[in-house]
This record gives C-alpha cells, structure tokens and sequence, in this order.
C-alpha cells in the first residue's frame, strides 16, 4: 500500500519527493486549487535577521534555509534545474542608522551558528542604489550574501517531478478521507477509492474541511495575500538582490525584466480569490515608497494565494491524535517557503520512522486543534 499524500503544494510536493527517494511507494494527489498558497508565492528566503522572537520557529527557518544548499544539487542530479531558486542575496534597508546598527548585530549574531548567512556587509545609500537601482536614494542597507529568492511554483513543480522519477503517482482530484471504524483506512478521490500504509495531509489552509469527518476541528486559517508581478525594460534583473524594506512588504527580482512586489497579508477574508483596489492600492503604495523607479514599469499580472496559519503562527508536524494512521504538517505560513522543503523532509521520515533532525515536541498537532 502507498503513501497517501494530500495537497501538492511545497510541503506535500517535498514529502512525496523524500518518500519516494528512499523508495517509498507514494500517490500525492492534488485538486489544484485556486490561491495554493505556492503557486503565487514568489519569494524570499532570509530568515536571519527577522526580529520574530519564537525559537521554535527561527530553528526550523534557519535549518529550512540552510536545507537548500543540499536539496537543489539533488534536484539537479535527478534532471530538475529549473528549480526556481537562486542565491542571489538581499538587501535590508533602513533610513535609521541606528536601526540599521542593530540589524547588522542581529546579522553576525545568528551567524555564529547559520554560517549560511553568508557575507554581511552595510551599504550607504549610493551602494544600495547601485545594486538596486529603483530603489529611493534616501535607504542605506545591510547586505547578505547568503540570501536567496525562490519562484514556489518552479520548485513545486520540480519535486513533483522528481517525486515521479523516482516512481511516485500522481492524481488531480479532490480526496475525502475514507473512515473505517473511527480509522482512515484510505482516501476516496470521485468514485475511486485508494487504501494507503498511511495517509499525509499537506493541504494548506483547506485542511479543516478536510480532516472534519474524523470529528476534529483543525484550527487552520487561511491568511490572503496579493503579490502584483511587473515588468521592466531592462532584461538584466537576473542577478539583483532580494530588497527588504522597513515595511511588511517586498521586491524581489527574477530573470528577463521580471520584478515581483508584495504581499498583502489580509486576514478574515476566507478564499476570497479576488484582486481588490484596497490590495492593489497597498502593494503599490508600499512598493513605490521605496522604489520610485518601477513607476514606469508594466504590471503584468496579480496572484492571490492563502497562507495556511495554525494558532501562535507556528507550524506543526505529527500524526492525529487517536489516529496515529494520519499525519499531519501545516501552518507554515509567511515562510513556507523557507520552511516547506525541510519540514516536508522531516514529514517523510516521520511516515518511515525514521529518526528526525527537530523536536516534535516543538510543533504539537494538538497546538492546532481545538
Ligand atoms: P499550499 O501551497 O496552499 O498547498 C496546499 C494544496 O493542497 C493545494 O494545492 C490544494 O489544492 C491542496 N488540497 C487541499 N485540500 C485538498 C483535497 N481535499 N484534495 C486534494 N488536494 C487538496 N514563504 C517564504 O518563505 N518566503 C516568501 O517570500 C513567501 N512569500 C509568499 C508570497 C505569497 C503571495 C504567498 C501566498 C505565500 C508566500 N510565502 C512565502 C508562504 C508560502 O508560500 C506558504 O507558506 C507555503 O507555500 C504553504 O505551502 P503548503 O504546501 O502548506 O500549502
């Protein structure tokens, strides 16, 4: 019996490409929803010098970041090099020296045990235009190396694919939980009914509605974001770095002129797919406040995805309370994208009892749920 997996997003498409890896038999299905929270993500991974306190989480975001070095090699081994990832590094900025000073402390801190940080170096405000050149003239900036920027839909789509090399199936489908005796037995997808050695579930913000039957109320929410990709005349964007602003928004820049700006973080708003004037206002306020230069650019598209977010914004990882036959990872949040490809990691070894590389005991499933 396979490997049940539900939701192909990054942290399902990880699982799967683990599992199947160490010769698992896996069947990862997906009903391809509307605002999958990795397809619109294009983003960032930088964890470093965020001011989030929680330690649970700053580890799993340190070792999330650090996993990419070992996992875009294996990608590229298995044929995947359009992994949409690239160290390309960010700049933070600030107008306030002194802010500036303590994020640079931060910086070489958390470096003394996340050598992956890379370089940290503090740019004037000439030097940050330069790298950046629509940026405002009045930010100076900490620059690290280190950094990454990442298009969630390319990697999902490269770990899916690897996961089918290495002999998983894949199904487009919407998958009930099939429930025998209080135990899930397998998964129903329309009138095709599957039995699995266990069933996995990483899907996202939908999971409640999912998990449901079992009698549990799953306390996942979904956060919704509007991300606006643009595009400008110069093709040479490729290389410049991720830009982090004082505010709770981004620039990140990919290949051929393609420059990505967001997100709203809008909660409350259920799946609500919609582009709205209020988002579209948000993201562009914020994103000429700090780079002027893109006014002339194009907009070429608006994504909505929803984040998945448990209570205290932590995520989870383990199996269901009196339905250890289900696991469960979720709750990755606004870094899902640093997170998803180790915890997905850790979710295959939990299914193979494998020894793991965090504490459970850090990310209870109980802590989602009511
Ligand atoms: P999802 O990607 O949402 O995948 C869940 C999947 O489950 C969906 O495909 C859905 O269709 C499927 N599913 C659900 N129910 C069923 C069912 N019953 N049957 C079959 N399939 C089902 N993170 C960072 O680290 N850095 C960033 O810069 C960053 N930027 C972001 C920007 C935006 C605009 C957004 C939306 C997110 C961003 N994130 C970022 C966060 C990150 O993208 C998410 O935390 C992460 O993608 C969540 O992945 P997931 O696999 O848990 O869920």
């Amino acid at each position: 019996k396979p490997f049940i997996i539900i939701g192909a997003g990054i942290l399902g498409a990880s699982t799967a490409y683990h599992l199947a890896k160490n010769g698992a038999k896996v069947l990862l299905i997906d009903r391809e929803d509307k605002g999958q929270a990795t397809d619109a993500a294009a983003g960032i991974v930088c964890p470093w010098i965020s001011q989030r306190r929680n330690k649970a989480w700053y580890q799993l975001a340190k070792n999330g970041a650090s996993y990419y070095s070992s996992l875009i090699p294996e990608l590229e081994k298995d044929g995947e090099k359009d992994t949409g990832y690239k160290r390309v590094g960010a700049i933070s900025l600030h107008t306030d020296s002194g802010k500036l000073d303590k994020m640079e402390e931060r910086a070489y801190k958390r470096r003394e045990d996340a050598p992956e940080i890379g370089e940290i170096t503090r740019l004037s405000e000439v030097e940050s235009k330069k790298l950046f050149p629509y940026l405002d003239e009045k930010f100076a900036s900490v620059h690290i190396s280190g950094a990454a920027r990442v298009n969630g839909r390319a990697l999902r789509n490269a770990l899916v694919k690897g996961a089918e090399k290495h002999g998983a199936e894949v199904l487009q489908g919407n998958a009930r939980l099939e429930i025998e005796a209080g135990k899930v037995v397998g998964v129903t997808v329309g009138s095709d009914s599957f039995l699995g050695e266990k069933v996995i579930v990483t899907a996202g913000a939908w999971a409640k509605e999912l998990i449901r039957p079992l009698g549990i109320e799953f306390l996942v929410d979904a956060q919704k974001a509007q991300i606006v990709h643009l595009q400008v005349d110069e093709h040479e964007t490729a290389e410049l770095p991720v830009v982090m602003p004082p505010n709770d928004q981004y620039i990140v820049a990919f290949d051929e002129g393609k420059i990505v700006i967001g997100a709203t973080h809008e909660n409350d708003k259920g799946f609500d797919k919609r582009v709205t004037v209020g988002g579209l206002h948000e993201v562009l306020d914020k994103a000429l406040g700090v780079a002027p230069g893109l006014e002339e650019s194009t907009v070429s598209e608006t994504r909505v995805g929803f984040r998945p977010f448990t209570p205290g914004f932590l995520p989870v990882i383990g199996s269901l309370p009196n339905n250890d036959e289900v696991l469960v990872a979720n709750g990755l949040g606004a870094s899902g994208l640093t997170v998803g490809p180790y915890l997905g990691f850790q979710l295959a070894k939990l299914a193979l009892d494998q020894p793991l590389n965090i504490d459970l005991k850090l990310y209870p499933v109980s802590g989602a749920i009511l």
